[in-house]
């Protein structure tokens, strides 16, 4: 049991057709955290700079995670600019600031290190390479990545994907990388490249999963009050993989209720700004809505 996530603990400067907020509390390894917290112990993987508010370490430490190996070094936090219009499926990405990141290379504890379960969520393939050196023994690893580290680190993310059981990518980041259009094409071709479960997600229009033992295809729950999507992604990440955690096997029923249980995550996730939503849940609150989504999708 218990997960260990590496990705980007960052200030989210976000525009969307409901409003603009400024140097929110957000990255990949925040937005996983706050909905793997809900399955199983989470224990972050990330760096932040001088300017990181306190307040916000409090806030995570306060939802039960354990921020041993968040690393505080001199220089600026990642920060992260992105606005959304129309179906708000996409973000644009209007800067992308390294800072701290740039040169950060990930120190674990022994016990750390003998984690079973880890996600490599959306961060420098370099770092996420890096990590998985360390690793000693884990039995399930998953990736998450974006087009900025596709079409500038390509090498280095095909190098890590070698390495991985689980992939997540969006739509537009499974075309990117494999260059077929076919998204059930793009998934054989993913799975070629090393990981042998791929997911594919489609915004609004839900998921897609492909494995040797299944394949599964789910819709996005269906909510009229979409405010920001930001880290809609690796919350549902965060949902899938606790699950699994918590599950200790991955089998096709497993995976089913993974990616239920992501899906539904995902659905709060986007009815605030950030983590406005998901740092208020509890695990019953999943529950409720499986059981209204479980009645939409029966067949
Ligand atoms: P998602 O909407 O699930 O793709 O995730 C958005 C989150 O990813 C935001 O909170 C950003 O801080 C973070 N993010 C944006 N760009 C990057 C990047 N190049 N590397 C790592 N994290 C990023």
């Amino acid at each position: 049991m218990g997960i260990l996530v590496l990705g980007t603990v960052a200030l989210d400067t976000v525009q969307t057709p409901f409003g603009k907020r400024d140097a929110l509390l957000g990255g990949s390894a925040s937005h996983f955290s706050m909905s793997a917290r809900l399955f199983t112990d989470v224990s972050l993987v990330a760096v932040i700079g001088k300017d990181f508010p306190d307040k916000h370490i409090a806030f995570l430490k306060n939802k039960g995670i354990d921020l041993t190996s968040l690393a505080k070094e001199s220089g600026d936090t990642f920060r992260w600019q992105g606005e959304y219009s129309g179906d708000l499926n996409t973000a644009k990405t209007l800067d992308t600031h390294l800072g701290v990141l740039a040169t950060f290379r990930p120190q674990l504890t022994a016990a750390q290190r003998r984690f079973k379960n880890v996600f490599l969520a959306n961060v420098d393939p370099d770092i996420q390479n890096y990590l998985l050196a360390s690793m000693r023994n884990s039995t399930i690893v998953g990736l998450d990545s974006m087009n900025f580290w596709i079409h500038t680190k390509r090498k280095s993310l095909l190098r890590a994907l070698k390495k991985v059981d689980i992939f997540v990518a969006n739509d537009q980041e499974a075309r990117d990388l494999t260059g077929q259009t076919n998204l059930i094409k793009a998934a054989k071709s993913l799975r070629s490249y090393g990981p042998r479960i791929v997911l594919i997600k489609k915004g609004e229009h839900g998921v897609f999963l492909q494995a040797d033992s299944c394949t599964l295809l789910l819709p996005a729950y269906p909510t009229d009050t979409v405010v920001d999507p930001t880290g809609a992604g690796d919350t549902f990440a965060g949902g899938f993989m606790g699950y699994l955690a918590r599950a200790g096997k991955v089998n096709a029923a497993t995976l089913k209720k993974a990616i239920c249980y992501g899906t539904i995550a995902a659905s709060f996730n986007v009815e605030g700004f950030g983590l406005e939503k998901t740092s208020a849940l509890a695990r019953n609150d999943l529950e409720k809505r499986l059981r209204v989504f479980k009645r939409h999708i029966s067949i």
